[in-house]
């Protein structure tokens, strides 16, 4: 299949698309980029890479370091997660508060803010330098060492964080956050706050197309059992309230983030990321979903 004629087709299509949405102002920094990138990034299990458009431009991966960080909750603790964190859908939006209380303080998904949040607190326990060894897990898997936070957009989160602050707090009622509620979130926001770029993605996301193995220098990142879990918990719960169309229209694990990036797995296969950074109304890209809309049905290529 040609994949490059494939991404430049889909890069023409999507022009009309790209001053659509709105980019997530509530993060100050977010609302200066150029409304107008665009970028896709594939690569295969065999290794080779396709692109078009901004796709080495970095951006905020914001809500894609969440299936980073179950990774290494999975490595670390395999399913004794479980007991603090759920794995269904929400059915409501990333930052919401209402279900937390109905269901004494457990996230519904380690995808949302405050599953995402529990994460961080279960990983506090066994690092002792947080940031540094997320950024070492990041780096590794993604084969570039100047991968790295941004500590304005990760402070600007801090200032503006009501919900997420809210959400740890209330959390910490049922006795779901254990350690201190400004370490948790100073972890969590500067895990929103890595900038990385399509190619970066595709290539940190391979061992998830190729069960848990980097197919590249054939590190085993986690088991194929977890890679598993992982992709099915991104095609239930990756894409917000959202994830029944995605699947509908795209048929892919993916994750979104409210950078506007998106990637997608198909195991076996290939990874593909895409960024636009306007969003819809439920803080997905508009013009990466349509991208990967596009991708599958030119492709014929989808898990079903
Ligand atoms: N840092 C964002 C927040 O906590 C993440 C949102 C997202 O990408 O879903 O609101």
């Amino acid at each position: 299949m040609d994949y490059q004629k494939i991404i430049n087709k889909i890069h023409q299509s999507i022009n009309p698309f790209l001053g659509i949405g709105k980019p997530a102002n509530y993060i100050a920094p977010l609302s200066n980029v150029d409304p107008k990138k665009f970028g896709i990034s594939l690569m295969t299990c065999k290794g080779e890479v396709f692109k078009i458009g901004d796709s080495e431009e970095k951006f905020s991966i914001q809500s894609i370091s969440k299936v980073f960080a179950l990774t290494i909750a999975l490595r670390k603790y395999g399913s004794k997660i479980w007991t603090r964190v759920g794995r269904e859908p929400s059915g409501s939006s990333f930052n919401s508060l209402i279900q937390l209380e109905y269901e004494n303080g457990i996230p519904r998904n380690p995808f949302i803010n405050a599953g995402a949040i529990v994460i961080s607190d279960i990983l506090l326990d066994s690092m002792k330098k947080p940031k540094q060894e997320f950024l070492d897990f990041l780096r590794n898997i993604c084969d570039n060492p100047n991968i790295d936070y941004n500590y304005e957009i990760a402070q600007a989160e801090k200032e503006t964080g009501f919900r997420n602050i809210a959400m740890a707090n209330f959390m910490k009622s049922y006795n779901n956050i254990h350690n201190d509620i400004d370490e948790v979130l100073d972890f969590y926001f500067h895990q929103c706050s890595i900038m990385m770029s399509c190619k970066d993605l595709c290539r940190a996301f391979l061992y998830l197309s190729n069960y848990g193995i980097d197919p590249i220098n054939k590190n085993i990142i986690i088991t194929k059992r977890q890679a598993k879990k992982i992709n099915s918990l991104m095609l239930t719960c990756g894409l917000y309230n959202e994830v029944g169309n995605f699947a509908y229209r795209v048929g892919l694990p993916g994750k979104s983030g409210v950078g506007g990036g998106i990637i997608a797995v198909l195991p076996n296969e290939l990874v593909i990321s895409v960024w636009s950074p306007l969003l819809n109304a439920n803080g997905n890209s508009f013009a990466g979903i349509k991208a990967l809309d596009l991708f599958t049905t030119m492709t014929g290529k989808s898990i079903f």
